[in-house]
């Protein structure tokens, strides 16, 4: 009997053979061997606990950082729902946000209750779970300055509380979750008192600057290369010719030439091939690394 005939019982549900690429913004990629959507932190926690552990396991949020590769994802896949979709404000310009919820309503919530600093994340259209994991963040503030602590489940399936230091934060990356296979359930924030109207403000700014200069709308993954040091990832595409030209079904966006793009039919393939393509080419035109900043998971066809 394999592995997928021997999974614990659950309250929430397993799906078998299950595509990925309706999970992710890029709309690509092939099936998970089971998606697993838990319940509550109980339920996932128990299941963790009684897995086998050479299974390898995934979490995804709502994958607009992330490329799943045309073969699919080996083991279990977890997305978490509605349990983990709680936003709570507290005392202490204090607000509690559940991985599930998306960064722009924490935003919102946030504004609401008078809490400045958390505006930022009105232009990042992933969930909390990826902003805990990518250190998520735009125009000069980011998860690590609103962080007080987060909330996980650890692959062996013990519930733990970690610091903002714990995570090891640095430029859209947390060393802590690389290292380790952690599930974020859930997180608390803190920011400043201000008006809400004064925060709502900043939030339309944001709103519009977005809509100017990146194509939100696109079947895309956001920023494909960190910036390497003293350079701009989209500047270094641009100068080396691959704004706009189409490779397959991918292309690196007119609007944004960081941004990589699924322009209707493209494969997991055409999108990686573009992206090492370019890599190649700025290395060996310019001598500078480009480093994925897109996760991108799971096996060729
Ligand atoms: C149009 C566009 C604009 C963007 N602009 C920005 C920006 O300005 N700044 C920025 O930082 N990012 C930006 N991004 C990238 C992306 O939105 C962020 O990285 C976001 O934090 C990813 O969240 P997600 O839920 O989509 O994560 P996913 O893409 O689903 O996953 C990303 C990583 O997080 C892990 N993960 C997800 N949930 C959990 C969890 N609960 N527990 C443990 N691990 C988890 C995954 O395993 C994966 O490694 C942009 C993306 C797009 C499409």
């Amino acid at each position: 009997m394999s592995w997928q005939d021997q999974l614990p019982a659950v309250r929430g549900k397993l799906l078998k053979d299950e595509l990925l690429g309706p999970f992710t913004w890029f709309r690509v990629g092939g099936p998970a061997d089971v998606i697993f959507l838990p319940e509550d932190a109980e339920d996932l926690a128990a299941f963790l606990k009684a897995l086998d552990p050479a299974v390898p396991v995934t979490p995804i949020g709502v994958g607009s950082n992330t490329l799943v590769r045309d073969g699919g994802v080996d083991g279990v896949v977890i997305r978490l729902g509605k349990a983990f979709a709680k936003v709570e404000s507290r005392s202490d310009n204090r607000i509690f946000a559940g991985s599930a919820v998306l960064d722009a309503i924490l935003a919102r919530e946030a504004g609401k209750a008078g809490i400045a600093g958390l505006e930022f994340y009105r232009g990042v259209p992933g969930s909390i779970g990826g902003a805990l994991v990518m250190n998520a963040g735009c125009y000069g503030s980011e998860t690590k300055d609103v962080l007080v602590e987060a909330y996980a489940v650890t692959r062996s399936g013990e519930q733990i509380t970690l610091s903002n230091a714990d995570l090891e934060y640095s430029y859209r990356k947390s060393a802590r979750a690389a290292r380790e296979q952690l599930i974020f359930t859930g997180a608390l924030f803190e920011g400043r008192p201000d008006e809400p109207s004064a925060i709502e403000a900043r939030m339309a700014e944001i709103t519009e600057r977005r809509e100017k200069t990146q194509p939100i709308r696109e079947k895309t993954g956001g920023s494909t290369f960190k910036n390497p040091p003293g350079h701009s990832s989209w500047k270094l595409v641009d100068d080396a010719g691959w704004r706009g030209k189409p490779f397959g079904g991918a292309m690196f966006s007119p609007l944004h030439s960081n941004f990589l793009i699924n322009t209707g039919e493209a494969t997991a393939a055409d999108l990686e091939g573009l992206g090492e393509a370019v890599r190649a080419d700025v290395k060996s035109k310019f001598g500078v690394e480009l480093e994925w900043e897109i996760k991108r998971i799971g096996k060729p066809a």
